[in-house]
């Protein structure tokens, strides 16, 4: 677990670099080209309702469930110390169909249910990430991706582009005071009031 930051929200440091760093993307889904890792709680979760995943995939994906997963690793960051990650399958995550949707959000969505409620938390965070116990931004992905945040005309942060996944993973209380967490750490910036989003991890 991490000592770098200050402020625990639910058990979890925050990197401040989330209020600053700027971030814009008109999402291609090509984050989902490298697939996921999921906790092995979701992994379970999702193989439990297989017979229905397997009837809305496309003919660029695969029915065969062998062929879904990795094998489970050790991995500190989830929650039973075991990660599995989900396989590729045509150069994608074998959950992302033809149209760039992932299955698991279009089943939630057919059966009226949270859009969120089948998909790996890691895939709800993305661009931001946990990593050594405290939330901050996957920036090693977002580098290696193509079209994610390569707009430089930029004038929103990661924070607030993720505010909708933030109140999901935080709830509205924990949510609640990472907002008071960042007028804190703006203004010992002393950047409330003309602050202007970087691309970067060193703070001015
Ligand atoms: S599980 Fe869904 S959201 Fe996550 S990487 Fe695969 S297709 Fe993308």
């Amino acid at each position: 677990m991490t000592q770098k930051f200050s402020k625990k929200i639910n058990g979890i440091f925050i990197d401040p670099i989330i209020f600053t760093f700027s971030f814009h993307c008109k999402c291609s889904g090509e984050c989902c080209w490298y697939g996921v890792y999921t906790e092995l709680k979701e992994y379970n979760s999702i193989l439990s309702i297989k017979e229905k995943i397997i009837p809305i995939l496309d003919d660029t994906q695969t029915t065969d469930i062998d062929k879904w997963f990795e094998e489970p690793e050790k991995d500190e960051d989830f929650e039973s110390g075991v990660a599995v990650g989900t396989e590729l399958f045509n150069n994608k995550c074998v959950f992302l169909d033809k149209n760039g949707l992932c299955s698991l959000q279009k089943l939630a969505n057919i059966e009226g249910g949270h859009k969120w409620k089948y998909k790996p938390l890691y895939c709800i965070l993305f661009p931001l990430t946990i990593f050594e116990g405290a939330l901050t931004i996957d920036d090693e992905h977002i580098d290696r991706l193509k079209t994610c945040n390569k707009n430089p005309i930029v004038k929103s942060t990661i924070f607030e582009a993720c505010k909708e996944e933030l109140k999901y993973f935080f709830g509205e209380k924990g949510f609640a005071e990472l907002e008071e967490y960042k007028k804190e750490y703006l203004n010992s910036l002393g950047t409330q009031t003309n602050f202007i989003p970087n691309n970067s991890r060193e703070v001015a």
